[in-house]
């Protein structure tokens, strides 16, 4: 028997894990169940390019079996296993995921349906066991190995013998403390509802032996307790039931399960369109920013599954850029199962759910805008760039489908609006529709510029961020109103008689402006009366399309 200790940072995140990571201990059952089907489905890929394989969905299958007198809770699965070294790479060091690297291995780059890829999953079982024992016998081995720990401490690894590949899981189950009870995972009905509420949708039968009382047969009075091995799960994949019969809860189980985030997603949409085209479709936006986002690692794209089958794990052409965040999943029978990257860009029925999908997005969170103000605010903090992004980008084609999601900073409100609320509140007399740049809320606030417009009672939208004027040029006019820069030459405001009066202080005080131009000649174009100061001596304005913060951007960009 040899025996190892984890490295010194496997010990660290374990202690971290077992304390840390999950909010309930049941889930550990999750993550077994998962590692087994991820198992079963490396058998099934392996036979898809080995002809010497076959598949026969019938013989794989996941089983759970509770011994209260022995306190041990047995995870046992008919999937591939692991050799000697699988085992200490896998489950010696936490955060090898050999899940990922057969993914990052195998040429059929996209066609997973593999849950696994972080690595850590295992070591659940340690919230609930103090002893974790792994047999497994690899599918390209004949020996089988016995892998045993008792938590942070290190791991046995002896030779053993088992029929057949798999692998079986025994969990000594931690007995009751004053705070904690662990009993309830001996429990047949408590292990029934866990593997109902996290793993129902698991595609390999995960079964049990289920006692009941039923009346005996040749005595319909009596009761009698009959044993009986029963399928838990449904099998049925949760975007393909019934919307009405499932729970706000269920969508979350199924975005953490399937790893879409670790946080709770801010709102699920579950999509079911019988048309033209037929597909389901779970889709999620998150409630924070993805952990890669920023990163060149971040891939868009959505799950393609065709009937219930994984054909892509991440489907780009699903989702335009500025709907990148969004997490789900799309399943269609009018798929082909072996379409190609290639073709599925020219696909009219890829490109049909896109539309679909795409129209779907924006009217949620339209609904969102108009009746969950808190989250969509919320919402737009963490996502509103790229939709002003999208405005922007592609000469403005997306604008229309965009621009009434857009939420900007608001001197009325002194909170993010719509531009349609802004519109709804302008005076008959205002022309246009005036924003500020700047680079913070209260840097704006103080510009000279922006206290004639506040003067008259007109509302200012407040751009902190370089692209909101790029966006808004974009999109030009709303609603028949033009936008104005407070800091633009004409604001619109100035009636005749005040023009009148300009020109003559011009003509009058010709002699000190012609000073003044001389004095700063080749710094400003021009020098002019402003009737838009109040109590600041002097502004300066920019002249033509492009606001002085603006022509800051450009003068940056790379020519
Ligand atoms: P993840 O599933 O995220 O990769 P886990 O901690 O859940 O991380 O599992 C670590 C690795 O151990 C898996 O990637 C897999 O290679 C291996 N493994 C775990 N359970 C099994 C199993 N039942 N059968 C075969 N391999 C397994
Ligand atoms: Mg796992």
């Amino acid at each position: 028997m040899e025996k190892r200790e984890f490295q010194a940072e496997s010990k660290r995140l374990l202690e971290m894990m077992i304390n840390s990571i999950y909010s309930k201990k049941e889930v550990f059952l999750r993550e077994l169940i998962s590692n087994a089907s991820d198992a079963i489905d490396k058998i099934y890929y392996r036979a898809l390019s080995d002809d010497s394989l076959t598949f026969e969905k019938d013989q794989y299958y996941i089983k759970v079996e509770a011994d209260k007198d022995q306190r041990t809770l047995t995870i046992r699965d008919t999937g591939i296993g692991m050799t000697k070294e699988e085992l200490e790479n896998n489950l010696g060091t936490i955060a090898e995921s050999g899940t990922l690297n057969f993914k990052n291995e195998t040429e059929i780059e996209d066609g997973h349906d593999i849950i696994g890829q972080f690595g850590v999953g295992f070591y659940a079982a340690f919230m609930v066991a103090d002893v974790v024992t792994v047999y497994t016998k690899s599918l390209e081995s004949d020996k089988a190995w016995k892998w045993q720990s008792e938590g942070t401490e290190g791991y046995t690894i002896e030779e053993y013998t088992k029929e057949g590949p798999g692998t079986v899981i025994v969990l000594n189950i931690k007995e009751n403390t004053e705070d904690e009870t662990y009993d309830e995972f001996l429990e047949q009905h408590r292990l029934q509802d866990i593997i109902k509420k996290y793993s129902d949708f698991i595609r390999y039968p995960i079964k049990m032996d289920i006692t009941e009382e039923r009346p005996k047969e040749d005595n319909e009075e009596e009761l009698e307790k009959v044993t009986e091995e029963q399928v838990v799960n449904s099998m049925v994949p949760i975007w393909k039931k019934n919307k009405n019969e499932l729970a706000k809860e269920d969508y979350e189980n199924f975005y953490n399960e399937k790893r879409y985030g670790f946080d709770k997603p801010l709102k699920h949409m579950h999509i079911q369109v019988d048309g033209t085209i037929r597909f389901d479709s779970i889709l999620y936006i998150p409630e924070s920013i993805p952990f890669d986002y920023y990163t060149q690692d971040y891939e868009k794209g959505l799950e393609l599954y065709s009937n219930g089958v994984l054909i892509m794990h991440k489907c780009a052409d699903l989702l335009p850029d500025y709907f990148s965040f969004v997490k789900g999943l799309v399943d269609s029978e009018d798929l082909s199962l072996n379409i190609s990257r290639e073709m599925l860009q020219q696909d009219r029925q890829v490109r049909l759910i896109q539309k679909n999908l795409n129209k779907k997005i924006k009217n949620e969170l339209k609904k969102m805008l108009k009746n969950d103000r808190e989250n969509y605010e919320k919402f737009f903090e963490t996502f509103g760039r790229q939709l002003k992004f999208g405005v922007y980008n592609n000469f403005g084609q997306d604008k229309e489908t965009l621009q009434d999601l857009l939420l900007f900073y608001s001197s009325k409100e002194k909170k993010p609006v719509s531009l349609d609320e802004y519109i709804s509140r302008m005076p008959e007399d205002q022309k246009y529709i005036y924003y500020a740049t700047g680079d913070s809320i209260d840097r704006i606030e103080k510009l000279p510029q922006t206290e004639l417009v506040l003067d008259k009672g007109y509302e200012i939208l407040y751009f902190t961020e370089e692209v909101d004027e790029f966006a808004i040029k974009m999109i030009n006019m709303y609603n028949d109103k033009e936008f104005r820069s407070v800091s633009s030459g004409d604001l619109g405001i100035e009636d005749e008689e005040s023009k009148e009066e300009t020109e003559n202080e011009e003509k009058e005080n010709k002699e000190l402006f012609d000073k003044m131009k001389e004095v700063l000649s080749g710094k400003v174009k021009d020098v002019k009366v402003s009737k838009r100061l109040k109590s600041h001596p002097v502004c300066l304005t920019a002249d033509g399309e492009i606001s002085i913060e603006m022509e800051k951007v450009i003068s940056q960009m790379p020519d």
